[in-house]
């Protein structure tokens, strides 16, 4: 019983550490969308677990935009996701 406690404790202080790797480490990237290329497919909406993108309609085209660009860890999870290259991570001072 001890055992799988030890063990489940183990692999929490594990990912834990590495979501504190992978945070610090992003800092200074966040997400940034070329909204020409974006097709409104909504794939990386259902990828970032941080809900940072939201989808706008402007009454003649559905894109992607940041809402919430406090919560970008700058993971780039979403960017693979993309298939028409309307997303990239970029330093944060490069975002105007
Ligand atoms: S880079 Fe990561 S946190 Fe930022 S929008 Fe993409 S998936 Fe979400
Ligand atoms: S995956 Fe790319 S094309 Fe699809 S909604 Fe997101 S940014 Fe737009």
């Amino acid at each position: 019983m001890h055992t799988a406690l030890y063990i489940a404790g183990a692999i929490l202080a594990l990912w834990m550490t590495g979501s504190l790797i992978r945070h610090f480490k992003n800092k200074n990237r966040a997400v940034r969308v070329t909204v020409g290329n974006c097709t409104g497919c909504g794939a990386c909406l259902r990828r970032c677990n941080h809900r940072v993108l939201e989808m706008a309609n402007d009454g003649q085209s559905r894109h992607i935009f940041v809402k919430y660009p406090d919560r970008c860890t700058g993971c780039g999870g979403c960017v693979p996701k993309c298939k028409f290259n309307a997303l990239e991570t970029v330093f944060v001072s490069d975002i105007g």
